[in-house]
């Protein structure tokens, strides 16, 4: 069964004439499809061509292809319209819960059940030829009463689906108004039919029953006759209390949550009997001691339940993700326990769609007190408050400056100028309709310019007020740039896990610092994503990220589905950005004569304003300090809001800074060409330093070698000493060492 298929009198609004790529064989009226694999595409003559969308394209559309939103590219406008309308989407919704399908009940059948389940407690016979028989009709009374139950859970059912679908099809409906008056017809129907189910889930609760509860959910924790000889059997008046209290607690949770009157919950007592023989003597009595104090806090609940209450209007309004959970056809109506899901059917009077989905509900006072004070699956307010502070939806809903639809030009088929401002409405939609939504956008506000942010907050930002346009997604941005970088299967793939390159200590090597280079980052992420689908997404985001000032601003907001911390793309892109590795700073060092460990002084350069992330740059916190990709602080590799950007600068001045002894305390965003050039030099002439003074002091020791390796250090080009020395003092600087080592140096040996 294929559900959801657009058809031809779907008014497509803004998005007819889209240009779409479709596959079809020869001929004017042969279907059209999305792929040229689609087995419903026989002829092997097939050819690709784009057409604009209209109602004859959706006509010939394969009903195969047609029923997954493939028709265009994901993340664009027309994939999640399409996309929202299709599968279990919009046109689905519309279809559902309009007529009683077979399974529904009758009003006849619910008229009876509700006649047994509210029936009264029969009344215990006293001789024993009446109780034999009684136990038989109690039988029988008992599958009946299960029967009703079967029913109840039946019709409570379908008017929750109802509820949950009429709420997701007014949403959806909300970012293609132009569907509207399409839908009208189909809307009244699901009206009026989820009128009907109300009326059915009504019989079969009573008011009396939710009044007992609340009753109960307010009750005080009542006293118990806990030295009552019945009750020796539970050991001392002390743990008799402990336990009777422990009954009262049981009693009063079941009741309180229950649709059913709470003489039903009788048999709790037996819980007082738990490990204790049935034959165990005085056990029969304790038991019946043990319902007759339940039944004086039944009695308690149910006279506050026969009194007349004043009334009071309260609201309840759906929130937007009620029915909108991905991948599961269950909505927040399904969690809702017997008691709330009864006081929504018996006290509803009114349901409004537009622009909001909200519940208006006429209560008892009792039940009122109990749904404002108290924690439940849904939130009320009283209507004069609600009326005063509308929820921040509702207002831009309501205002005519908000973006009113869901047209083409918000995400990126359209050109640049022809782009409109995003709202949250538009960022839902797109997070519902395509799967891998959360990842990085390059968006521009008049406020802040060009900016990179992953999905999460911009959502956030749009619900503050933050008024801009997407200029692409990561998935936007055109094959041809990440083409190239891809190397062909099979070459380069990790042979017997060599992800990491080996480090190389001899500052002579052409390698050395390479591993800290940004080209480094991305042969690392390419190898830790090898076979892996996402790894053009990964290259996508690293390519992004690179061009962000502050790295931290790529932490996430909330959780998805399943309760994981958003992602907008593989943790391994976090290598791609940084070196998780140390600098090796020996060379930056002073020039003293002491101790083992001596620096040559040589300036920072290009070096200097290298970022460092770090979980602590200046021991303000307890505990030692990490690196973004330490094992000890969190099981996600990355760099988050509460991390310290400081510059290499910064992070050598800084006294306090307390590393961890396994990750070293920080990582570096990854060298540039310059930077790593500088890095070997100033290791390389650190060396050479070292040699020199060796030589310095052997008497007789012949330095004519060094002197020619010292030459390349002295004559660095202006286009080098541009790049590695931000100022001309630090060039001097490194001029003046070099000298310094030169006429250290002593001359040629003799002939
Ligand atoms: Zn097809
Ligand atoms: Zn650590």
């Amino acid at each position: 069964m294929i559900y959801g298929l657009l058809t031809p009198d779907v008014p497509l609004g803004p998005f007819e004439g889209s240009p779409i790529t479709v596959w079809s064989a020869q001929g004017k009226q042969t279907k059209l499809h999305t792929s040229s694999s689609c087995s419903y595409l026989r002829s092997a003559r097939a050819t690709e061509r784009e057409v604009y969308l209209d109602a004859s394209v959706v006509a010939r559309m394969c009903p195969q292809c047609g029923a997954y939103s493939s028709w265009a590219r994901p993340g664009t406008g027309l994939a999640v319209f399409l996309d929202t309308l299709t599968g279990l989407g919009l046109l689905y919704e519309l279809d559902s819960f309009r007529d009683a399908d077979e399974d529904a009940c009758g009003d006849e059948e619910v008229r009876q059940a509700a006649s047994l389940l509210h029936r009264p407690a029969p009344a215990v016979p006293t001789d024993t030829a009446a109780q034999d028989e009684a136990e038989d009709d109690e039988d029988a009374a008992w599958e009946e009463l299960q029967e009703s139950r079967r029913v109840r859970e039946a019709v409570f059912r379908e008017w929750r689906g109802a509820l949950a679908s009429m709420h997701r099809a007014h949403q959806q409906l909300e970012l293609f108004p132009w569907l509207r008056s399409w839908a009208e017809a189909a809307l009244q129907m699901k009206a009026d039919r989820l009128r009907a189910v109300q009326v059915q889930a009504r019989l079969l609760v009573t008011e009396d029953t939710l009044l007992a509860a609340a009753a109960a959910a307010a009750m005080q924790e009542p006293d118990v006759p806990a030295d009552d000889a019945a009750f020796a059997l539970l050991g001392c008046p002390a743990e008799a209390r402990k336990k009777l209290l422990s009954l009262w607690r049981r009693w009063q949770r079941t009741v309180e949550d229950s649709w059913d009157p709470p003489r039903e919950q009788a048999y709790l007592v037996h819980h007082l009997a738990d490990g204790m023989s049935s034959r165990r003597k005085g056990r029969d009595q304790m038991l019946e001691r043990a319902r007759a104090v339940m039944a004086g806090w039944e009695s308690r609940v149910r006279l506050a339940s026969a009194r007349t209450y004043d009334e009071q209007v309260l609201v309840a309004c759906l929130p937007h993700n009620a029915a909108t959970e991905r991948d599961s056809r269950r909505s927040l109506l399904d969690r809702l326990d017997e008691w709330e899901l009864g006081v929504l059917a018996v006290y509803t009077v009114d349901t409004d769609w537009q622009p909001q989905s909200v519940i208006t509900m006429r209560v008892p006072e009792p039940v009122a007190a109990r749904l404002l004070t108290q924690q439940h699956g849904l939130s009320y307010t009283e209507r004069e408050a609600a009326g005063m502070e509308p929820a921040p939806d509702a207002v831009s809903a309501l205002s005519p400056l908000a973006e009113p639809s869901f047209g083409p030009g918000v995400f990126d088929d359209t050109p640049v100028r022809s782009r409109r401002p995003v709202t949250l409405a538009h960022l839902r939609a797109l997070r519902a309709a395509m799967r891998d939504a959360e990842q990085l956008y390059v968006v521009f506000s008049a406020d802040a310019g060009l900016e990179v942010v992953a999905l999460s907050v911009l959502e956030q930002r749009c619900a503050a007020g933050w008024r801009g346009v997407i200029i692409a997604g990561a998935s936007d941005l055109p094959d041809a740039l990440f083409d190239s970088q891809r190397t062909p299967a099979g070459q380069d793939a990790p042979e017997d896990g060599e992800i990491w390159p080996e480090r190389v200590y001899d500052p002579h090597h052409a390698a050395f610092g390479a591993g800290l280079g940004v080209a480094e980052g991305e042969r690392v992420l390419l190898r830790l994503c090898a076979g892996r689908r996402d790894v053009d997404h990964a290259l996508r985001s690293l390519a992004l990220a690179r061009g962000m000032a502050d790295l931290r601003q790529l932490e996430t907001a909330g959780y998805d589905d399943r309760g994981f911390a958003r992602r907008p793309f593989a943790s391994a892109v976090w290598h791609g950005l940084l070196a998780m590795e140390q600098l090796d700073l020996q060379p930056f060092e002073p020039a003293i004569e002491t101790g083992w460990r001596r620096g040559s002084g040589l300036p920072l350069g290009v070096l200097a304003q290298v970022q460092v992330y770090t979980s602590d740059a200046a021991g303000r916190y307890q505990g030692r300090a990490h690196s973004p990709g330490c094992a000890h602080r969190r099981p996600e590799h990355g760099v988050g809001r509460d991390d310290d950007l400081v510059t290499l600068e910064e992070l050598i001045g800084s006294k306090d800074f307390d590393p961890c002894s396994k990750c070293g305390g920080y990582a570096i965003r990854r060298l540039t060409q310059d930077q790593v050039a500088y890095y070997r030099a100033a290791h390389r002439l650190h060396h050479l330093a070292q040699q020199v003074h060796a030589v310095a002091r052997d008497v007789g020791g012949d330095g004519s070698d060094l002197a020619a390796e010292l030459e390349e250090f002295i004559r660095l080009d202006r286009n080098q000493t541009e790049a590695w020395f931000p100022s001309r003092e630090q060039a001097c600087q490194w001029r003046e060492i070099v000298d310094r080592l030169r006429r250290t140096l002593p001359g040629p040996g003799p002939a």
